[in-house]
């Protein structure tokens, strides 16, 4: 079975849309690790096309906040405007769908899904220090995960924690053998909010009977997703960021 897995698509259709074009054949089934809505201007198109076309989706921290499951603590100004209007333009429908998604660590054919870390779904995996805490509580030798934003991920192997590169600027993807003698943490990076220097669109696919992880990156028409954030009068800093991936 061959799984696109994506993840922090953040209301951003344009984005989602280049990489379904550029994934067309490559897979049977899809996965989201969260982060379907907040920043982006198109929260409505995101959430129905998921809710047509994902296999099993997660809920991530901004789907907390939109659908009212958790309050917001710790959000820059940026994300508390960004969640009011996304909270605004939501239909009643996609409210109801985000507040029932599941919490992750969630199993999926021999592998797991997790927003943030397999023990908290809001914590960030940024080192191999972040990562060699995390190694207890995956419930599977494969886990996907997103909530950074930052294409990669890690493996540990021999009692050593190592980070797994993003696909190099310049190139379209880059791929990593899953062996037996690892455990993996894997990362496809953000399909609508890349936040590692890299303005491509981000996203991976998992091949469980060739044993292999593939990410991907992929270019959009990202001034189409700008101009829709300011026409919607969401904060300019959410439209700049997304030209220079941060
Ligand atoms: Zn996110």
């Amino acid at each position: 079975m061959r799984y696109l897995i994506l993840s922090d698509i953040h209301g951003n259709i344009d984005a989602l849309e280049a990489v379904m074009a550029d994934a067309e054949g490559k897979y049977d089934k899809i996965l989201c690790c969260g982060d379907l809505v907040g920043y982006g201007a198109e929260p409505n198109a995101v959430v129905d096309w998921c809710r047509a076309n994902v296999s099993v989706v997660i809920r991530g921290n901004h789907d907390k906040v939109a659908s009212g499951v958790e309050k917001m603590e710790d959000y820059n100004p940026a994300a508390v405007l960004s969640t009011m209007w996304t909270r605004k333009a939501l239909t009643p429908e996609n409210v109801e769908y985000l507040r029932v998604l599941p919490k992750g660590p969630v199993e999926v054919d021999g592998f797991s899904l997790a927003h943030g870390s397999p023990f908290d779904e809001d914590e960030y995996l940024v080192t191999v220090y972040d990562a060699a805490n995390a190694w207890e509580s995956m419930p599977t030798p494969v886990t996907f995960f997103g909530h950074t934003h930052l294409q990669g991920g890690f493996f540990i192997r021999r009692a050593s924690v190592r980070e797994i590169d993003k696909v190099p600027p310049g190139n379209h993807e880059a791929t990593v053998v899953i062996d037996d003698d690892s455990r993996f943490l894997i990362n496809p990076g953000s399909v609508g909010q890349p936040r590692d220097r890299d303005p491509r669109s981000a996203y991976a696919i998992y091949s469980t009977d060739d044993r292999m992880v593939t990410y991907y990156r992929v270019h959009y028409d990202i001034v189409k997703a700008q101009n829709k954030i300011l026409n919607a009068q969401l904060p300019e800093p959410l439209a700049l960021r997304l030209a220079v991936g941060c």
